[in-house]
C-alpha cells in the first residue's frame, strides 16, 4: 500500500478526481497531513466515514522508528530504522538562522568516495519519497521545533534516485503543507551529468551544492570514482550551462584532507577552473572517521587555501565545524551503531 507521505497535493488531487470527488478534497487532507499533523484518517473530521474507509484501504500512515540521538550543543543526530529493518541517518543544525535538517536519500551509496563513511555500505535500496518527508516530519514532533532549511547531504547520492527526490521536494515544498521554500532547499551531488542537466531543465528553484573535492581530474579520480564517468573538465562545463540556463549560483564542496588536496597549487587549480563563474566555494574541515584513513587539514592550512581563493576573487566560505563529537560525518553513526 502506498504511504499517505508519498503523494503530493497533485498527485491526491488526481486521486479525489479518479474517484469522482471533489479536487478540493486534497487540500483537506494535506491540512491534517502537514499542518494539524494527525497520524490516522479517523481525525479528518471533515471527511465523511465512507471516504475514510476508502481512503484506508488505498493509502497507509507508515512511520520511522528513532532508534538512537546524539547530541551536542549545537547538532543532534538520529539514528532511524525503517519499516524493512534498515537504518538511515539525519542530522539536525541548530544554526543563528534556523534548524537546518541533513537528510538521508538512500540506504548506503554506491558512489565509493575515498574518504565518506557511507559509501563503506553499498546501496541496498532507494528511500521512497515517505521515508524523506519522515525523517523531517519526525525530527519535528520528537523535539517540538520547526526546520527552516533541508539539505540532501545525508548518507546517499540523491540524483541516483532523482524521482523519489523530486516528488520529496514537491511535498515539503508544498505552499499549502509543509511550505519549505525551494530555496531554503539544497541538493548535494558527487557530479552525475544527466541529472545535472535534467535538474537545470525541471524549474524547481531549489539550491545546487557540487561535491568537487579535487582541483584536478587523476586528483578527483583517486578521491571519488564517479570521476571516472564523467571527468572533471566535462562536469564544468555542465555547471557553467547550468549557471547559464537557471541563473543561479552554484555551490562547490570542497572537504579538506591533509597533504592530499589542500596544497597551494590545488588553491591556484581550483582558482583557474571556477574563475568568472557564478559560484562560491564551501571549504568543509574533514570529520575524521575511525574507520578511513585520511586526515583533516590544519587550520592554518585551510586559512591559508581560503586566502588564496579569496585573493583571487572566488567567493569562498569555511563551513563551521559541527558535532565531531558526535560522529556527524555521513554515515559514521550507522557503521558504529552497526558494530555494537
Ligand atoms: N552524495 C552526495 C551527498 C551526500 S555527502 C554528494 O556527494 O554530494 C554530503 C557531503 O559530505 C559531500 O560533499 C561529501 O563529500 C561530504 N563528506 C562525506 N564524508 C565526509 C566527512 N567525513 N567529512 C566531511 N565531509 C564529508
Amino acid at each position: 500500500m502506498l504511504s499517505i507521505y508519498d503523494v503530493s497535493l497533485k498527485d491526491l488531487e488526481n486521486y479525489f478526481e479518479q474517484i469522482g470527488d471533489k479536487k478540493y478534497r486534497a487540500r483537506q487532507v494535506y491540512e491534517w497531513l502537514y499542518r494539524k499533523r494527525v497520524s490516522s484518517f479517523d481525525e479528518m473530521t471533515n471527511l465523511k466515514k465512507d471516504l475514510i474507509e476508502r481512503l484506508k484501504n488505498q493509502f497507509s500512515f507508515t512511520e520511522l522508528k528513532i532508534l538512537t540521538t546524539l547530541e551536542d550543543e549545537d547538532v543532534k543526530k538520529f539514528l532511524f530504522e525503517l519499516e524493512d529493518g534498515k537504518k538511515i541517518e539525519a542530522v539536525l543544525m541548530y544554526h543563528d538562522y534556523g534548524n537546518s535538517l541533513c537528510i538521508s536519500s538512500e540506504v548506503g551509496c554506491n558512489m565509493s568516495c575515498a574518504f565518506c563513511e557511507s559509501g563503506r555500505l553499498k546501496k541496498q535500496r532507494n528511500l521512497l519519497p515517505n521515508e524523506m518527508v519522515l525523517q523531517l516530519l519526525m525530527i519535528e514532533k520528537n523535539l517540538n521545533i520547526r526546520i527552516s532549511h533541508v539539505v540532501l547531504m545525508g548518507i546517499g547520492e540523491p540524483f541516483d534516485n532523482y524521482d523519489n527526490v523530486m516528488k520529496f521536494i514537491d511535498i515539503i515544498n508544498e505552499p499549502l503543507g509543509i511550505a519549505l521554500g525551494a530555496r531554503h532547499i539544497t541538493i548535494s551531488t558527487c557530479g552525475i551529468i544527466p541529472k545535472i542537466k535534467m535538474f537545470a531543465k525541471c524549474e524547481r528553484q531549489v539550491n545546487l551544492a557540487i561535491s568537487l573535492h579535487a582541483s584536478n581530474d587523476s586528483l578527483r579520480s583517486k578521491l571519488m570514482p564517479i570521476n571516472n564517468v564523467y571527468k572533471l573538465d566535462d562536469l564544468i562545463k555542465c555547471i557553467k550551462e547550468y549557471i547559464e540556463q537557471t541563473n543561479r549560483r552554484v555551490t562547490f564542496e570542497y572537504v579538506m584532507l591533509k597533504d592530499i588536496n589542500d596544497k597551494e597549487q590545488n588553491a591556484l587549480e581550483l582558482v583557474n577552473l571556477l574563475k568568472g563563474m557564478n559560484c562560491y566555494v564551501n571549504i568543509i574541515p574533514y570529520n575524521e572517521t575511525s574507520h578511513i584513513e585520511y586526515k583533516k587539514s590544519s587550520k592554518d592550512t585551510i586559512d591559508r587555501f581560503y586566502n588564496i581563493l579569496k585573493k583571487n576573487n572566488i567567493d569562498v566560505t569555511i563551513r563551521r565545524e559541527f558535532g565531531s563529537k558526535v560522529m556527524a560525518a555521513c554515515g559514521q553513526l550507522r557503521a558504529n551503531f552497526k558494530e555494537e
